[in-house]
């Protein structure tokens, strides 16, 4: 198919895009070296949290944005989205993050802490089975023609040559596909093991802690993290670093002693000092750039994506 757009990724920023502009009438091809299920969005948790992303400013409109479409698709099950209550618990006295308000927090009573911890407040957002999630989004694509190509991009100008508008969800890819030395992988990993009847999150907000803390109850299974290892690229899982997650986790929830171990998942998160949301003519077409959402790209994805296909419908309208 000849198409009008062309979307340099499958991860969730790349989905979610190529949604947007394909539900506003434009041809879109995804295009990625990596099939959504193989991607760092498929690895993530994954928890409506902005976390690990900047500017600030922006970060609270997009997931504020985003917050209220995932409570909206949260009511189809099919979407693998469900909108769970839990805490977010910390060792030393702080307070509750700027977001808390758009998620109805409240702050906990010292009696309702876990072991160890002195402040803390709970919640309810979204939690979203992401391997779900993705196909979820494909499948959305696809009822509005799109299609997916496995294709690996050596440079964006090959891009350009396929269709007028390009849009770079490339994630890390995008240090070698656009020469972005400022991209960063900051690695993380997660086990996930059966679940013993955990209904509510649990998350470490400990300010500066060293290791992160988090309990993510799906229906059967648990996802246990994490970790955060900046400037590390390697993929594959660590045995030492899988205890040490369990451990951490078995500490503040006792009743995952002993649980199945079913998975391991280890992803890259694309961090950027700042998120890379703009456009730029390139030769004769248009190319927008939506990548750097380091660890949460989930949370800012129908924000951004709904940014991205506005630039775009600005764009084209002044040049038609
Ligand atoms: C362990 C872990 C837990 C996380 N938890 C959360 C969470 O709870 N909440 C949250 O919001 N976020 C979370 N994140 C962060 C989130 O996963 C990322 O911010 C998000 O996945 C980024 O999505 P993306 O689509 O931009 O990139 P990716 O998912 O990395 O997708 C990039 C796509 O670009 C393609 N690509 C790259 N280069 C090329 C090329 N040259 N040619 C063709 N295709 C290319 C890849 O194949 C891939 O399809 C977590 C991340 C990790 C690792």
């Amino acid at each position: 198919m000849s198409a009008d757009a062309v979307v340099i990724g499958a991860g969730v920023s790349g989905l979610t895009t190529a949604v947007c502009l394909a539900e506003a009438g434009m041809r879109v091809r995804v295009d990625t070296d990596r099939p959504p299920g193989a991607t760092t969005s498929a690895a993530a948790g994954a928890m409506w949290d902005p976390y690990l992303a900047e500017p600030s400013d922006v970060v609270e409109r997009w997931s504020r944005e985003t917050l209220s479409e995932l409570v909206a698709l949260g009511v189809d099950k099919d979407t693998g989205i469900r909108i769970v209550e839990g805490t977010q618990e910390s060792r030393i006295p702080c307070a509750m993050p700027t977001w808390s308000g758009l998620v109805g927090g409240r702050l906990c009573a010292p009696e309702d802490l876990r072991r160890g911890f002195v402040a803390g407040w709970r919640y309810r957002a979204p939690l979203v089975d992401m391997p779900r999630y993705l196909h979820y989004l494909a499948r959305r694509l696809a009822e509005e023609g799109s299609s997916i190509r496995s294709h690996r991009y050596g440079a964006v100008e090959e891009a350009m040559r396929e269709a007028p508008v390009v849009v770079n969800c490339s994630g890390t890819g995008a240090r070698a596909l656009v020469d972005d030395p400022s991209v960063e992988a900051v690695r993380g990993q997660l086990v996930v093991v059966e679940n013993p009847g955990i209904e509510s999150f649990f998350c470490d907000g400990t300010p500066d802690a060293d290791e992160l803390t988090y309990i993510y109850p799906h229906a059967r299974t648990v996802v246990l993290g994490g970790t955060s290892d900046r400037g590390n690229w390697d993929l594959s899982p660590d045995e030492e670093a899988a205890h040490r997650i369990i451990a951490r986790c078995v500490a503040v929830e006792p009743s995952l002693s002993g649980a199945r171990i079913l998975e391991q998942r280890v992803g890259l998160r694309p961090a950027r000092t700042r998120i890379r949301l703009a456009e730029e003519h390139h030769g004769g077409g248009l190319l927008v750039h939506n990548y750097g959402h380091g660890g949460a790209g989930l949370t800012l994805s129908w924000g951004c994506a709904r940014e991205v296909a506005e630039r775009i419908r600005r764009v084209l309208t002044a040049t038609a």
